[in-house]
């Protein structure tokens, strides 16, 4: 039976002195001092949970080093785009939640330009932003987009996605992030327009700067247009956040060229030491209009970046390190059968170098990870004695071998 003290705990006070005495076990706490314990643990725990979530009205905002802490904890490497990212999508939240009086600057929206070979990270960037932000996030493929009158999917559906992603609530929508990947494919095959009259690719272009430089876009809520009758929901794109994606193939070749000629041109820059290796980290606006992105598009994408090619060290470090890594992945299903998962350092090495011999890098890692321990995820869970698997070189060759996981059927 609780004993009645008839004072705080806490401060002494008596129940006279204060508005509410709260009882608990054998003492009581006073209205005052409850309070102050929230405080205590809203600013332990609510400050965290506060810049997680993201509220349109007053959006508290990692600062750029934060966020890029944050990226740390899931993308490996790829300090320069996290960084550019970082700051880009600080700037960009700024701006949604200034309110603009008549004589003020209004900033402008600074949509992200992310160029490097695929499976480096540049999807996983962007949606660990989005999860870091906690708004709606949606993955468009350009490939498969065509203009209006054409086979293929509508510019505008990008947008159904987002707005699926978001539950069909609009003012979430209308702060969401779009991923638009393999921009690179919509490109003019000349950039010379008189020359290669490509008009699919300029024209999907045409259709995306509407989206890209912000519109009011009606959208087609359950997607496609097979569905004339169905009511349209306008979402305006002035707020969303687009990061495009591509590989941009070759483009190495056209950032050589233009360093060439300047070299040329201005005499001066003769003296500047090229990384030839490592030609993606001088690209420009100019490279990527070169490559055949009409220059609206590249004035609409005003943050570049790029991404780094994985070496093995890098690939290792993507199996252990992120904070939902594939082999903590993996410890944690055999875990739920009570096994204790061991996998040996040389393990590591064999999946690495099987992902580059396969020419499959991060994307491929599961495939060969998977492959591995397939027999193991079968057997074990039945096998009421077994408490540990230790997985050495020997056996992750046999298993592999006997999978037959070839360079054909690795994918994402
Ligand atoms: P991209 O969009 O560049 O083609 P993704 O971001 O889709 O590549 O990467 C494919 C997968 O490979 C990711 O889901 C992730 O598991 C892994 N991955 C790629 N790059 C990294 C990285 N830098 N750090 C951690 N994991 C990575």
């Amino acid at each position: 039976m609780a004993k009645k003290s008839g004072v705080c705990a806490f401060c002494g006070r008596k129940a006279s002195e204060v508005r509410l005495l709260i009882q608990g076990i054998d003492a009581e706490i006073c209205d005052n001092c409850a309070e102050q314990a929230h405080l205590i643990v809203k600013e332990q725990f609510g400050e965290r949970k506060q810049s997680q979530g993201f509220d349109p009205k007053g959006i508290t905002l990692k600062k750029p080093a934060e966020i890029k802490r944050f990226l740390d904890q899931y993308v490996i490497g790829q300090d320069e785009a996290k960084r550019t990212l970082a700051v880009a999508v600080y700037n960009h939240y700024k701006r949604i939640s200034q309110k603009v009086e008549a004589d003020e600057v209004e900033i402008e929206k600074s949509n992200i330009i992310l160029v490097g070979e695929t499976g480096t990270g540049k999807t996983l960037l962007a949606r660990t932003i989005a999860k870091m932000l906690n708004v709606p996030f949606a993955i468009a493929d350009a490939t498969v987009l065509t203009e209006a009158g054409y086979v293929g999917e509508d510019v505008e559906n990008i947008l159904v996605k987002l707005l699926q992603a978001a539950d069909y609530d609009v003012a979430a929508t209308e702060r969401g992030i779009v991923f638009i990947d393999e921009i690179d494919k919509i490109a003019r095959k000349s950039d010379n327009p008189s020359i290669t009259r490509d008009v699919s690719g300029e024209g999907v272009q045409q259709a995306m700067l509407k989206l890209l430089e912000g519109s009011v876009v009606n959208v087609p809520p359950q997607g496609g247009r097979k569905h004339p009758e169905q009511k349209m929901i306008a979402v305006n794109t002035k707020d969303i956040l687009f990061i495009a994606g591509g590989a941009f193939d070759g483009i190495e070749r056209l950032i050589a060229a233009r360093k060439r000629t300047n070299v040329i041109g201005y005499g001066a820059g003769g003296n500047e030491a090229i990384d030839k290796d490592n030609m993606l980290q001088y690209l420009s606006p100019a490279d990527l209009k070169k490559y055949g992105l009409i220059p609206e598009i590249v004035g609409r994408l005003p943050v570049i970046t790029h991404l780094n090619p994985l070496d093995k060290e890098a690939l290792k470090r993507i199996l252990t390190e992120p904070k939902n890594a594939l082999v903590k992945q993996f410890q944690k299903l055999f875990a739920m059968d009570r096994i204790n998962l061991v996998i040996q350092d040389e393990v590591l090495d064999f999946v690495v170098e099987k992902a580059i011999e396969f020419k499959v890098g991060a994307r491929g890692l599961r495939s060969i990870m998977e492959a591995i321990l397939n027999d193991a995820m079968f057997e074990l869970p039945s096998d009421i004695k077994a408490t540990e698997l230790v997985v050495d070189r020997t056996y992750a060759e046999a298993k592999l071998e006997k999978s037959g996981l070839q360079k054909l059927h690795v994918g994402d």
